[in-house]
């Protein structure tokens, strides 16, 4: 299919869609410069893989390598901040019912001004304390690695980041809270996931098991791609934006 003629196809499902659901993953915020969990880390990080530091057992081991890497991630989130895609999605959920559930911890889409969003792995930018659960929202200099690791203000209990580990559970809610949006969806967009990270990818198994048309955005073909009504070979600050386009040259044209 050519370009436009993909952009059209997707704006006319859209278009006469009034729930929508987007299934976001790290894809989302590469074009902020943030790296997916595929890339390469870089630096002082390029010998760790994501899978050797999100772990309970990489924090018990050494929590100050662990923080130290948070924290790195938090400095590259504010350098980059929000990108078109995520602006976008914003701008898409402004005129219909938007739920958008997110693989992604760095809180791009609030940023942006989403505001209906299932955080399926927490927030970045939240800890959690070891002691007495209670979380609360980063006060740390972004860059100062010889900071003390962060210190529970109730307790004085040491804090971990509020983000969801290999071989945790996630958060009930926001699971429920996606599963339920996908039952209720009129069409549901899947941008920037290798869906390969269960059980979020599950979602999107639940997405085209339904009837409902399911939108894939991702330059690269993931296991789901044949599955879906409709693949977009495309990066999602450039295929969002062009959506938002089109739906808005079809409402002028009406
Ligand atoms: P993933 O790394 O497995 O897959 C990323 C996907 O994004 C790939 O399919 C890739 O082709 C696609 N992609 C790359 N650039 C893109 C672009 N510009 N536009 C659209 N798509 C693009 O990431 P995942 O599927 O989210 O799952 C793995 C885990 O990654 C999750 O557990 C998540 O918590 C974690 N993660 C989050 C962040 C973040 O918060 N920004 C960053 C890294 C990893
Ligand atoms: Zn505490």
């Amino acid at each position: 299919m050519a370009v436009s003629e993909t952009i059209r196809e997707a704006a006319r499902i859209i278009g006469t869609a009034r729930r929508i659901v987007a299934l976001t993953g790290a894809g989302i915020s590469a074009e902020s410069g943030i790296p997916t969990f595929r890339e390469a880390q870089t630096g002082l990080w390029a010998e760790f893989s994501p899978q050797d530091l999100a772990t309970p057992e990489a924090f018990a081991a050494d929590p100050e390598r662990v923080w130290g890497w948070y924290r790195w991630r938090r400095t590259l989130i504010a350098r980059g901040g929000v990108n078109a895609g995520h602006t976008a999605l914003a701008t898409l959920g402004r005129t219909r019912e938007m739920v958008i559930a997110t693989q992604n911890v760095d809180g791009l889409h609030a940023a942006a001004g989403s505001i209906d969003i299932a955080e399926l792995h927490g927030n970045i930018w939240r800890e959690r304390c070891n002691r007495c659960a209670r979380e609360s929202v980063c006060d740390i200099a972004l860059e100062d690695d010889e900071a003390p690791l962060p210190i529970c203000t109730a307790c004085g209990g040491t804090t971990r980041p509020a983000v969801v580990w290999f071989g945790e559970a996630l958060p009930v809610n926001a699971f429920a809270r996606a599963q339920r949006a996908i039952a209720d969806a009129d069409c549901i967009l899947v941008v920037g996931t290798s869906n390969q990270v269960y059980p979020a990818a599950s979602l999107a198994e639940q997405a085209v098991a339904s009837a409902t048309p399911v939108i894939e955005i991702n330059p690269q073909p993931t296991g789901l791609s044949p599955a879906v009504d409709l693949y977009w070979a495309e990066t999602a600050s450039q295929a969002l934006p062009d959506l938002v386009a089109a739906l808005d040259a079809g409402e002028s044209a009406r």
